[in-house]
């Protein structure tokens, strides 16, 4: 591994290659990653800020082989210690609200800014329909071809919990590549948000005006979660009714109990596509990083979502092993056709499946 200060002087994967002894010439870019040194020049790419190895490393960790799993926590093992401190917002709302428009226009104005940023996406649909929020190719077309940028569609063809994880795990190797403001953007549908609050420093909700009086079917949990609402499309014939939906929310959030973070939520008004309220919301962004890093609830934060991550992965490892387990395997089908004749309860057939697990693992 070359050196941390190295990788802060950027040096060329040239003088790298030499550090390595030649080995950075080992075609990474392969499709099938295989264990040897391909795994710390893959690492020492990401740490370099190189995007298509940060890419490769993204499709390792979501591959569903299970021998690019250890390659997978190999490479995340060896990027974590030179993780850099980012900032992470999730971003979320109704399909159609604007959220990639809205992302779009934010991030061109963060990379004008000198920021480095990463856009990852957990779309609950990608799990259902294999399709992505983020994987049509049409969207943030601007953002995608900026040099600072990375943009990433949500894993598909996964169970919410998997794309959480992966997610999660990118989040890393973004942060590891240099990116130190990350975007995730999230459909408002089934847990989804939740998952995404789990995982970021700032929530955003956004809105839209023509539907301000009711609170347009948003779970009231999720605006509970919000540290700022924004109304989008506050624009032409819609600027009077984002007014409205601007009073009614801001209204509607009285109510709510206080932020664990003592601060405020304000709404704000915003028009993606005119890019109008942008720079409000950029000082909003960072007033909110600045009190949770003061008043120390950032790390109080993601301490705890550390733990969570942690929790959740045992779990996830546990059903993992267990349901690939072959007695658990073969026992599973005759037990489900006990079940089914009724010989045996669910609850009996489940308690007999888990000793024959455990009595083999204790073996
Ligand atoms: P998403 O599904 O939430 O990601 O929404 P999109 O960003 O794809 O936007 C949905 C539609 O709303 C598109 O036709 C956008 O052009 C439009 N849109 C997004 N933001 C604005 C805005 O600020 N003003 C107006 N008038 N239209 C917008």
């Amino acid at each position: 591994m070359p050196d941390k200060k190295d990788i802060d002087n950027k040096i060329s994967p040239h003088q790298l290659d030499k550090t390595l002894g030649g080995k950075i010439n080992v075609p990474v870019f392969q499709k099938n990653i295989k264990a040897g040194p391909e795994i710390p020049i893959l690492a020492n790419r990401i740490l370099l800020g190189d995007r298509a190895a940060l890419a490769q490393g993204i499709t390792l960790i979501e591959s569903k082989k299970s021998e690019d799993h250890s390659l997978a926590h190999q490479l995340i093992e060896l990027c974590l210690p030179h993780t850099k401190s980012s900032v992470r917002i999730g971003i979320s709302g109704s399909p159609g609200v604007g959220k990639s428009t809205f992302i779009e226009s934010l991030g061109l104005q963060y990379i004008k800014e000198g920021r480095k940023l990463a856009v990852l996406a957990i779309d609950p649909s990608s799990s259902i329909a294999g399709g992505s929020i983020l994987g049509d190719k049409t969207r943030m077309q601007r953002l995608s071809i900026e040099e600072n940028a990375f943009i990433r569609p949500s894993p598909a063809g996964k169970t919410l919990g998997g794309v959480a994880r992966n997610t999660r795990e990118a989040i890393m190797l973004c942060e590891a590549a240099g990116y130190n403001t990350i975007l995730i953007e999230t459909v408002g549908v089934g847990q989804s948000e939740y998952i995404v609050e789990s995982m970021t420093d700032l929530f955003v909700l956004l809105i839209q005006p023509g539907a301000g009086d009711e609170l347009q079917g948003i779970k009231r949990g999720v605006v509970e979660m919000a540290d700022l609402v924004i109304v989008n499309k506050a624009d032409g014939d819609s600027l009077s009714l984002a007014k409205q939906a601007k009073l009614a929310y801001t209204q509607a959030l009285h109510l709510f109990p206080p932020k664990e973070s003592g601060a405020l939520v304000k709404v704000l008004l915003c028009s993606s596509v005119e890019e109008t309220g942008l720079e409000e919301i950029k000082e909003e962004l960072a007033r909110l990083e600045k009190h949770n890093l003061t008043s120390s609830f950032f790390n109080t934060k993601r301490s705890k979502q550390q733990l969570y991550w942690f929790e959740e992965s045992l779990k996830n490892e546990l059903l993992d092993r267990f349901f690939q387990h072959p007695l658990v395997k073969a026992k599973k089908i005759a037990l489900e056709k006990d079940i089914i004749d009724n010989n045996k309860s669910p609850f009996s057939a489940a308690e007999r499946l888990l000793k024959i697990f455990f009595k083999d693992i204790e073996a």
